[in-house]
């Protein structure tokens, strides 16, 4: 059984190279996240070209997320780079100051003093330095130092408890998201989203540009966690964001949302990523703690479609080791989950042809015990429904769309195949079909599959047909 688990793989510094690349896919990555808060688009770019011939060489799909910047507020910059902030002093937030001091200084997002009132607590880089707001007038904020430290330029800005303004899409991302249709990205991951509104303008505006991308809304604000059957709605898929998540929610909220989110997310057919600090110590160790072996192992048991590394990959000096190690911890993981087919389908109606066909599938294939799932699919769908329901049994997306190829990286146990319908006959394509598992190594001859296709050959959702297949017994007789 091929690890179910997908990995996706920030890229950056340390992983830009083509040998690097080389390695990381060799070594298992699904998905490749570029961080738009990061780098030019001609960074970006060359990352992709890099990417992308390294995988021809390797030979495996991997698919491309532009991860875009979104409303993080930020600090401006220190005349001396960075200040060390004492407990109980006063420290002022200044969207009029140039350049800051152990006083004051700037706010790249002056509406920010609009948003707060005395009282309200603010949480700086992360929530490593954290102020109480004493009062807000002439159009600055001025604070008292709770916990000090140091605090150097353009850090983060976090608001306790959520409720700042800022609108999810600001004009760099606008901006962006051309560059990423223009990449042809297979996902693009939304920050900051509070709404199903958000991720339909961010949807409209990709559809403006020309690009089909699944898209990914990153759960990582209060009101995304209040709206998150809406936003589910509206969005392909969302990241379990718990940096930014944490901040907002206090920490030791954030594993019971994890299981939330992930569960609501399974329960809405939408795929699920599982983000930051995963490995974090990986960045500087070539062996992880056993507190981030429990995290990735526990994101796995959780349901998790995907996990990510962010600077492990980016920015650390073991990108290649973290991987192993992480696909190693998936892979005993999943040994240990428990695998029993969910049921609740049994007692949902379903008005699709393609959805009822997929989930007879998923019936019968788990009680033949098969050894894999065939779903011959345009779009990826079926795929995607069959993978929401912890049946255990591989499921190979055999598509000859070169999209959807690269779309159904991320979701878990759902392996990509691609195969060619046009001018083919059914029996032809049925027949490629088996050939194209043998050759992978998913099944040999005289293993029974499960099999989903449509007929005629070649539509989207238009999957309406069941088959039982022993493999090798149509093949014609020479
Ligand atoms: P970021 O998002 O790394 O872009 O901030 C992930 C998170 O907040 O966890
Ligand atoms: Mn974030």
């Amino acid at each position: 059984m091929p690890r179910s688990t997908k990995i996706v793989a920030t890229l950056g510094p340390a992983s830009s190279d083509s040998h690097v690349l080389t390695d990381l896919i060799s070594a298992g990555i699904d998905v490749v996240r570029l961080n738009f808060s990061h780098g030019s688009p001609d960074d970006h770019r060359e990352r992709v070209e890099t990417l992308r011939n390294a995988m021809r060489k390797v030979g495996r799909t991997v698919g491309v997320m532009a991860d875009l910047q979104g409303p993080k507020i930020r600090i401006g910059k220190f005349a001396g780079r960075k200040v060390l902030l004492k407990k109980g002093q006063p420290f002022i937030l200044d969207p009029e100051c140039r350049l800051g001091d152990s006083e004051r200084v700037g706010l790249d997002y002056p509406e920010l003093v609009g948003d707060v009132v005395a009282g309200d607590v603010l949480l700086l880089d992360d929530g490593r330095i954290v102020m109480d707001i004493d009062e807000v007038e002439d159009d600055e904020i001025r604070c008292t130092v709770r916990h000090g430290g140091e605090l150097s330029n353009n850090k983060g800005i976090n608001k306790q408890g959520g409720g700042l303004s800022a609108p999810a899409l600001t004009p760099k991302d606008m901006e962006d998201i051309r560059t990423a249709a223009d990449l042809r990205v297979d996902f693009v991951a939304v920050s900051f989203p509070k709404s199903g509104d958000d991720m339909r303008q961010a949807r409209a505006l990709l559809a403006e540009a020309g690009s089909t991308a699944l898209l990914v809304a990153k759960i990582e604000r209060v009101e995304a966690i209040a709206n998150l059957d809406e936003i589910l709605d509206a969005t392909d898929g969302v990241m379990v964001a718990r940096g930014d998540l944490a901040v907002e929610v206090g920490d030791a909220a954030v594993p019971g949302l994890q299981k939330r989110i992930i569960r609501a997310a399974r329960e809405h057919n939408k795929f699920v990523i599982t983000a930051t600090q995963m490995m974090e110590s990986m960045i500087h160790s070539p062996v992880p703690t056993r507190a981030e072996v429990s995290d990735v192992a526990n994101a796995v048991l959780d349901g998790t479609d995907a996990v990510m590394l962010s600077a492990e990959t980016a920015a650390g000096e073991y990108p290649v080791q973290t991987v192993e190690a992480m696909a190693r911890i998936c892979v005993e993981a999943e040994k240990t989950a428990e695998v029993a087919l969910e049921t609740h389908f049994l007692d949902r109606v379903f008005t699709r042809i393609d959805q009822s066909i997929a989930m007879a599938a998923l019936f019968a294939a788990s009680h033949l015990k098969v050894k894999a799932i065939a779903a011959l699919t345009e779009s990826g769908s079926t795929a995607l429904w069959m993978s929401r329901l912890n049946c255990g049994i591989p499921i190979y997306a055999l598509t000859p769309d070169i999209r959807t190829r690269y779309k159904v990286t991320v979701f878990k146990g759902v392996y990509p195949l691609l195969i060619r319908y046009v001018g083919h006959s059914r029996d032809e394509l049925l027949q490629e079909a088996e050939t194209a598992l043998i050759v992978a190594g998913a099944v040999e001859p005289g293993d029974t599959i499960v099999l989903t296709v449509g007929e005629p050959i070649g539509q989207a959702g238009g999957t309406n047909t069941l088959k039982l297949v022993k493999v090798g017994e149509n093949r014609p007789a020479h």
